[in-house]
């Protein structure tokens, strides 16, 4: 892999701690595969329970210095970390294709979205204002403080292994909390190229680490850990519920980003074609490995013929192949059981009666790649309905009225993102009050980056992250009352 890079020191097979290179103790390996061929790109150590607490001791030392700097000392580290982000963009684009498989011009585009989330959060990092309360206290003064909560844990996954990354560690290394990101087995190198630039923007050692190992036993010691305050994840419902469930006993703050299922409802009034097309962009960006992809598609059915035609005709003209080759727009798929899931997912959907318009798997280009799909005649007892899918498999179904399509969109246990399209007033209204989801996107298919609290209701997850409220996340207010004055 060093050899495509300009800077090949971004290409690191170790852990990160405490500002040094780390072999795993007990000489465990894992190899990490480029999803497109197969191939081998280099290997990670499995740490051993004693190095991840380790990280935590070099971590608990180094808050110490770190929230003692000035708001604007740690912004200016964390611009430095930026301006290293946005230099060496090709690099660890070329790094996130080769490791998760998107293509360049989406590797690129993450590298930017991913970086925009550091230089938000270091100026958020300078108004974390406290308050004034008038006092009900006789000759007392009445405030608050707003304080690093302490040691934060990441977990990310590997569908965006740059940017979850910076939108949680941004914010807390803003706040003043020291980070031990736990990334995704299957795209380490993002993770680890990240703390090369994190070290060369001048940010101390402890304060960012990356550990590396089997992720249940990972987790298991970071949830265990009473010195660590906080817990941040990004990934599926079901990890989620053990992350929370092993957190109970040390009380962590907790942000989880968890699946979605996101409706895509297209109203009678709108243009079919244009609806068509966003909803293509909505479905199968990242080959539909997004918890914001645009899972359930319900068109009204006066218009629901001509737009599954124009949702044809756009998905014919997308390209499946190696990211790093141009003019694709899907590449490949993690590994070969989210092949098997998504295949399952469509087979499960047909023998319920869906009728598949298109995906003809032999024209996959190789083993993790999967053919986008179009079924139409979807209904709720199937699982492509039920399941996040993670995959680019597109489900249509059609509806006859707003009480129904409200009903069906929050038929599911998620409540990340919603899609609506409409250009009627009183129907936007309602259906913004009605779903019970964290983001509604009304005529749009761009809704996320750093000003916006992202986050979903039900069991997509607690806490936002961005926005203005995102680094309350890794802040604890502290009240005060000054008596006797
Ligand atoms: P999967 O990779 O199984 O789809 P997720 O998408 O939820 O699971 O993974 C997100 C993150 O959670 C990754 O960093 C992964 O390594 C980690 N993880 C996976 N399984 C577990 C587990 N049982 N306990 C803790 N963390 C896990």
């Amino acid at each position: 892999l060093s050899t495509r890079l300009s800077d090949p020191r971004l290409f690191r097979q170790y852990a990160y701690i405490n500002g040094k290179w780390t072999h795993g103790s007990g000489g465990r390996e894992e190899a990490v595969y480029d999803p497109a061929t197969g191939e081998a790109l280099g290997h990670i150590p499995l740490l051993e329970a004693e190095q991840i607490t380790a990280a935590v001791d070099a971590a608990e030392v180094a808050f110490v210095q770190w929230r003692a700097l000035r708001a604007d000392e740690r912004c200016e580290r964390l611009l430095a970390w930026h301006d290293l982000l946005q230099e060496h963009r090709e690099d660890l684009a070329i790094i996130m294709t080769l490791e998760q498989g998107k293509p360049l011009p989406d590797a690129r585009g993450e590298v930017e979205y991913g970086a925009s989330f550091i230089r938000w959060f270091a100026e958020e990092g300078k108004r974390t204002y406290g308050e004034t309360i008038p006092s009900h206290i006789p000759n007392a003064a009445l405030g608050t403080l707003k304080e690093p909560v302490g040691i934060a844990a990441l977990i990310t996954p590997w569908n965006f292994p740059l940017a979850m990354i910076t939108r949680k560690a941004a914010a807390a290394l803003a706040a003043g909390c020291p980070v031990i990101v736990k990334p995704a087995n299957e795209t380490p190198f993002s993770a680890l190229a990240l703390a090369e630039l994190a070290e060369r923007a001048g940010i101390p050692d402890g304060i960012f680490n990356v550990v590396l190992g089997d992720a249940p036993e990972v987790s298991k010691v970071l949830c265990d850990e009473p010195r660590i305050k906080a817990l941040s994840f990004t990934g599926s419902t079901r990890v989620g519920r053990i992350l929370m469930e092993q957190s109970a006993h040390t009380i962590k703050r907790l942000a989880l980003e968890l699946g979605g299922n996101a409706p895509f409802i297209v109203g009678p009034d709108v243009d079919p074609k244009e609806a068509a097309f966003a909803a293509v962009s909505a479905k199968f960006q990242t080959a539909g490995q997004d918890c914001l992809a645009a899972n359930r598609i319900l068109v009204h059915e006066s218009i629901h013929d001509e737009f599954v035609e124009h949702f044809a005709q756009r998905m014919s003209a997308l390209t499946v192949g190696n990211g790093l080759d141009s003019e694709v727009d899907l590449g490949p798929l993690i590994h070969a059981q989210a092949v098997e899931k998504a295949s399952a997912i469509v087979d499960d959907a047909v023998s319920r009666g869906a009728k598949l318009v298109m995906g003809d798997q032999s024209q996959a280009p190789g083993p993790n790649f999967f053919m986008p799909v179009l079924l139409t005649n979807v209904t709720p007892q199937m699982k492509v309905w039920k399941e996040e899918n993670f995959a680019p498999v597109a489900g249509i179904t059609a509806y006859a009225n707003d009480d129904e399509v409200i009903e069906l969109a929050n038929d599911t246990e998620y409540g990340l993102a919603a899609y609506v399209y409409t250009h009627d007033i009183r129907r936007i209204w309602r259906l913004l009050r009605a779903l019970e989801y964290g983001m509604v996107s009304v005529n749009s298919v761009k809704m996320t980056g750093p000003p916006v609290p992202f986050g979903g209701v039900k069991q997509s997850g607690l806490g936002r992250e961005g926005g203005a409220t995102g680094i309350d996340e890794y802040l604890e207010t502290k009240y005060y009352c000054l008596g006797a004055l």
